[in-house]
C-alpha cells in the first residue's frame, strides 16, 4: 500500500540563483516538505502574506531588494512576523550576523548549501524530530 507522504510544512525559499532554488527545493522535499519559491525579495514577501508559510529559508543577496530589507519588512507585518527567517549566504564575515540577527532573521545557514545542514536548521526551527 503506497500512501503519499504527510506534509511536515510549508517552506518559502526565496533564492535568485536557480541552482541553489533547484537544490534547496530537492533537499526540502526529500525531506517532507511542501516547497514554495520566489526568485526575488518582492515576490517572496507577497507569498508570504498570502500563504504565511511554516517558515522561510531566505538568501541575502538578491536582485533589488536584498533578502535584509525583506526580512525588516517581514518582521513588521502582523501577518508575517512570527514565520522563522533562515538567511542563507556564502558571504558571511565578521559582522554579517549581527546584522542578520539586527534584520530581525531566526537563523542562519552558510551556503553551498548541504543536505543535513538544511535539513538540521530546519528542522530545529520548526520543532522536528
Ligand atoms: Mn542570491
Amino acid at each position: 500500500m503506497k500512501n503519499k507522504p504527510t506534509i511536515k510544512a510549508t517552506i518559502l525559499v526565496v533564492e535568485d540563483t536557480p541552482a541553489n532554488m533547484a537544490l534547496a527545493t530537492l533537499i526540502l522535499e526529500k525531506a517532507g516538505y511542501a516547497v514554495l519559491q520566489a526568485a526575488n525579495a518582492a515576490d517572496g514577501i507577497a507569498l508570504a502574506r498570502a500563504d504565511v508559510p511554516g517558515l522561510i529559508m531566505m538568501d541575502i543577496q538578491l536582485p533589488g531588494m536584498s533578502g535584509l530589507e525583506a526580512t525588516r519588512i517581514l518582521k513588521a507585518d502582523p501577518v508575517t512576523r512570527a514565520i522563522p527567517v533562515i538567511a542563507m549566504t556564502a558571504f558571511a564575515m565578521k559582522g554579517d550576523e549581527e546584522k542578520m540577527l539586527a534584520a530581525g532573521c531566526d537563523g542562519y545557514l552558510a551556503k553551498p548549501i548541504h543536505y543535513k545542514d538544511l535539513v538540521a536548521v530546519v528542522a530545529a526551527r520548526l520543532g522536528m524530530p
